[in-house]
């Protein structure tokens, strides 16, 4: 009799998973478990709310678990080094003989993963791994010249010109027959801190990830293109947090967006090909990370860029962490992050290039407080754009391409509605100058003043690149 366990990571759903799938598919016997470690959970910057995310999420998933006759079993365990003893440990002790995963492509998981399968090798339980995140296997698609991508353009052409439909074929679980004699356990979470404003903006579980994408599909993807950039209007499909921790598969995502266009990526609805390409650009991301591991070792993607004199300001930190620039957009994005763990994807460029630019502050300490607080907190989504941003990455916004807040604000929430939803200092405050701010102007309200000129900041930004450029010989 064949013993299996399914060790759940950052795919907690059982739709589309190909590890559990095939788990059912060779064992007799099959058990659940998630392995959870808090001192890893800090090391990698994660958010509280992502935190509650999770464990709401494991709840849901050992409900749907149990439909299937699966017991979920969580544990603890100190950090990723002790990590595959504790994984092992268990198998010995539950008589397993074969552990199936998903895999995670950061470089701490590659590297866990190695010792785990080095782990279970010496007790000569046998592993099998799985791919949920990704279309290709990072690193599978290359240029002509055989080198991985760094630009996304050709990435998605290669990307498209080699998909199969079949690629499309979703893992679909049978139900266990009877089940295993151990219960499931999830009693370690209640040990874990959980708070959080706003979590029930989040619902939990794979049915509530799955209404959110048909939500989306069927009202909003049709006007993706136009309303994506607009705030207010909340045009995109809020499911980075399903994504972030697999509630959802990306395929699930392509398939079902490409149902409702004739199963076309480039022509059809503008809309539905717009939101793949960014389920691309996800997918391009985890590639920059597998194929230049230097970005996940706190380094920039240009080389150049480690020359550049960044400043540092704790007075124009602690206003830009309190959503207290002075700059309404700046501002509202901040805080909305604060109070909902998500920001809308413009906002998130136009506060990381203030961030980067105009206070010309590493972009590694912006990165780093995106994680602190973002429920859909993805290392290589996150940094890919912190480093798009700062130009310091790949594919990255040229270094004198620096947006102006105001312009961004005036052109993508030209009624301030959005900055008055998330600033009630300038509930009140005339839309003509809700944009611009002004010492004089804001006086009659709590609304702080600027804390830099843009002008200057902008001449000063380019100039730190170019001695950067200059000092690295470019
Ligand atoms: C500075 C910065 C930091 C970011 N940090 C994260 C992060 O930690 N986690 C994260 O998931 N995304 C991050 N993004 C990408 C993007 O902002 C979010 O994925 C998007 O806002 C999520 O909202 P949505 O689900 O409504 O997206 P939609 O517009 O509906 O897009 C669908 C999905 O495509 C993916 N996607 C969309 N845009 C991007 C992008 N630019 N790069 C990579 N994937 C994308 C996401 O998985 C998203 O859920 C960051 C972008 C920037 C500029």
């Amino acid at each position: 009799m064949m013993k299996g366990v399914v060790w759940f990571r950052s795919d907690l759903r059982i739709d589309d998973n190909p590890a559990l799938t095939n788990a059912l598919n060779s064992c007799d016997v099959v058990l659940a478990i998630y392995i959870f470690s808090q001192s890893q959970w800090e090391i990698h910057n994660e958010s509280n709310i992502k935190h509650e995310f999770l464990l709401n999420n494991l709840i849901k998933l050992q409900e749907s678990l149990s439909t299937l006759n699966i017991p979920l079993i969580a544990f603890n365990t100190d950090s990723y080094k002790t990590l595959p003893q504790d994984l092992s440990s268990f198998a010995v002790e539950q008589k397993i003989d074969h552990v199936f995963w998903n895999n995670e492509f950061g470089l701490n998981e590659a590297l866990r993963d190695k010792n785990s399968i080095g782990s279970l090798k010496k007790y000569n339980i046998e592993f099998s791994s799985f791919n949920d995140q990704v279309i290709y296997e990072p690193g599978f698609l290359k240029t002509g010249q055989g080198k991985p991508f760094s630009v996304f353009t050709p990435f998605k052409r290669r990307w498209v010109e080699n998909f199969d439909m079949n690629f499309l074929e979703l893992a679909t679980p049978s139900k266990q027959k009877k089940a295993p004699s151990i219960q499931s356990d999830l009693s370690i979470l209640k040990f874990v801190k959980t708070h959080s404003a706003n979590i029930d903006l989040w619902p939990a579980g794979e049915s509530a990830a799955q209404d959110k994408l048909e939500d989306f599909l069927h009202s909003k993807a049709n006007f993706y293109n136009a309303s994506r950039n607009s705030p207010i209007l909340d045009g995109t499909s809020r499911i980075s947090p399903y994504l972030a921790l697999g509630i959802l598969s990306p395929k699930r995502c392509i398939l079902e967006g490409l149902k409702l266009n004739n199963y076309e990526f480039t022509s059809g609805n503008k809309g539905i090909c717009k939101w793949i390409d960014e389920i691309i650009w996800r997918e391009f991301y985890r590639n920059i990370m597998h194929s230049f591991p230097k970005v996940s070792q706190n380094q920039p993607f240009q080389d150049y860029t480690r020359s550049i004199r960044w400043r540092h300001s704790e007075k124009e930190l602690e206003a830009f962490y309190e959503g207290k620039t002075g700059f309404p957009i700046v501002d509202a994005g901040i805080r909305q992050m604060l109070a909902e763990g998500w920001m809308h994807n413009r906002l998130r460029m136009v506060v990381a290039m203030f961030f980067t630019k105009n206070m010309l502050h590493d972009w590694r300490l912006g990165e780093k407080f995106f994680m602190q607080h973002l429920i859909d907190g993805d290392f290589s989504s996150n940094n890919g754009g912190w480093q798009w941003s700062s130009s310091t990455g790949t594919d990255s916004a040229p270094y004198f391409r620096i947006f102006n807040p105001i312009t961004q604000s005036q052109n993508f929430d030209p009624d301030g509605e959005f900055i008055k939803k998330f600033i009630p200092e300038l509930k009140d405050f005339p839309i003509a100058k809700i944009h611009q701010p002004k010492d004089d102007l804001f006086s009659s309200t709590d609304y702080p003043s600027p804390i830099l000129d843009l002008k200057k900041s902008r001449i000063r930004a380019i100039q730190a690149f170019k001695d950067a450029r200059e000092a690295s010989g470019i």
